[in-house]
């Protein structure tokens, strides 16, 4: 029979570990392991209440490789599913190696030092996998993830050339804090006061943090302030989609969330140096996190939908072609179903999605993959029966959806 590790139990975690069980007949044996066993335990205990499968838990330090292959020696697992922290891509990567067995994340490998995150060193080990014959699914998230197969979707069935790409994360939900962020808040804050990065014939150009603002008219959201940010798909996505000019990313930030962000930044608790503070080191952006709400706790209180998507314009049968292919999830509708908010479920769901078709071989390869390099078909299938209905806005040559042009 199957048996599969999930490795984290945060807001993500929670939701693959939820889904998979209800996909258990794919699944097999479930195990959940993180650095806090606790954890584990307690979505454990909800995901029998819920669904009446009993998963298993273990204790794992992810940064530890010996560690990691204990577990998955002991587990016998026919999958690791990453949803730690992008610190631990690479321990978990190396131990699935040495194990013979395959790998998923949702987000790429982010040096705990430099806030400098890319595919480089998860790329660097398509070697290696491919000598050990096992499959890595790079970045089986939302954005990264869907947003990939979304493009894959839109070349494939959509566009002879896709030329340009703006990819659309807004997340519409209130949680009536003054300020929380929606996942790890180090990660998530490490994104914003970055500079901004899109590419565009060939080159990166970069940006000031925050610099260029647009105004998107979401369906089923309405219009929402849009910021320019650098995000990680793009890097893969400028490789693998043919003939494409331009890619920028957007995320929609609220006044509230940005003017904390500002004084946050200015008074110096974005930082990711240690600062000496009564004789202790501390680092200002860790300890913002013990203050900040847990993400986790958001889930009950948040009110509102998510719409993300890719917006794509290019040339079909010798026309000019405009699309957005979108995902709209109510962040209610998800904490009833697997007690998280909207922003864990579109990543979490994802990742089970990718997890299921590499264990029914409907996704496979020898090697370090990103999503946009499968199929999509099946992956868009799974889509709209596992939580994640998309639609497909086809807008003509002279429609858009700025509302500022
Ligand atoms: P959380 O911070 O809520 O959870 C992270 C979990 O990883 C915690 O359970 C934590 O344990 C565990 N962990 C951290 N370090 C270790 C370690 N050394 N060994 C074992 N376990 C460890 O994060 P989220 O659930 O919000 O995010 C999970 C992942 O998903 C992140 O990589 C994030 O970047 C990614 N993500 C991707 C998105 C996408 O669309 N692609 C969107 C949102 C997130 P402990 O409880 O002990 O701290």
């Amino acid at each position: 029979s199957t048996n599969t590790l999930i490795i984290g139990a945060g807001g993500v975690g929670n939701v693959v570990a939820f889904k998979c069980a209800m996909n258990a007949e794919t699944f097999g044996n479930i195990t959940l392991a993180s650095r806090t066993v606790s954890k584990c335990d307690e979505i454990a205990a909800n995901v029998k209440e819920k669904t009446g499968v009993q998963i298993a838990t273990a204790q794992v330090d992810a940064d530890s490789v010996p560690e990691l292959v204990d577990l998955i020696m002991k587990t016998d697992a026919d999958i690791v599913i990453n949803v730690a922290l992008p610190y631990q891509d690479l321990t978990i990567m190396d131990a699935c190696t040495q194990c013979g067995v395959d790998y998923l994340d949702t987000a790429n490998y982010e040096h705990p030092d430099e806030a400098k995150f890319e595919y480089k060193e998860q790329w660097a080990r398509n070697e290696q996998f491919k000598k050990a014959d096992i499959m890595g699914l790079l970045g089986s998230g939302f954005d990264p993830g869907a947003t990939n197969v979304f493009c894959a979707y839109a070349q494939k069935h959509y566009f002879d050339e896709i030329h340009t790409i703006d990819i659309l994360d807004c997340n519409a939900g209130d949680h009536g804090y003054p300020f929380a962020t929606n996942f790890n808040p180090e990660i998530n804050l490490r994104e914003v006061s970055a500079k901004g990065r899109y590419w565009e014939e060939g080159k990166w150009i970069e940006t000031e943090p925050m610099e260029i603002m647009q105004v998107w008219d979401y369906p089923e959201v309405g219009p929402k302030d849009s910021y320019l940010l650098y995000h990680e798909e793009m890097e893969s996505l400028v490789k693998h989609i043919k003939g494409l000019k331009r890619i920028r990313f957007f995320m929609t930030f609220g006044a509230s969330y940005l003017k904390h962000m500002e004084v946050l930044q200015n008074v110096g608790m974005l930082g990711i140096e240690p600062v000496e503070h009564k004789g202790q080191q501390i680092i200002p952006i860790e300890f913002l996190k013990t203050l900040l709400p847990d993400p986790a706790s958001l889930g009950p209180r948040t009110k509102g939908k998510t719409n993300i998507g890719i917006f794509a314009k290019g040339i079909k049968d010798g026309k000019p072609q405009t699309i957005y292919i979108y995902q709209v999830k109510d962040h209610e509708e998800c904490y009833a179903e697997v007690m998280s908010q909207g922003v864990s479920y579109t990543t979490g769901v994802p990742a089970m999605i990718g997890a299921k078709l590499m264990l029914e071989g409907v996704w496979q390869g020898t090697g370090v993959f990103n999503m946009e390099e499968m199929d999509p078909d099946p992956f868009m299938e799974e889509m709209m029966t596992q939580g994640l209905p998309w639609q497909v806005l086809e807008l003509g040559a002279h429609e858009d959806l700025r509302v500022d042009d």
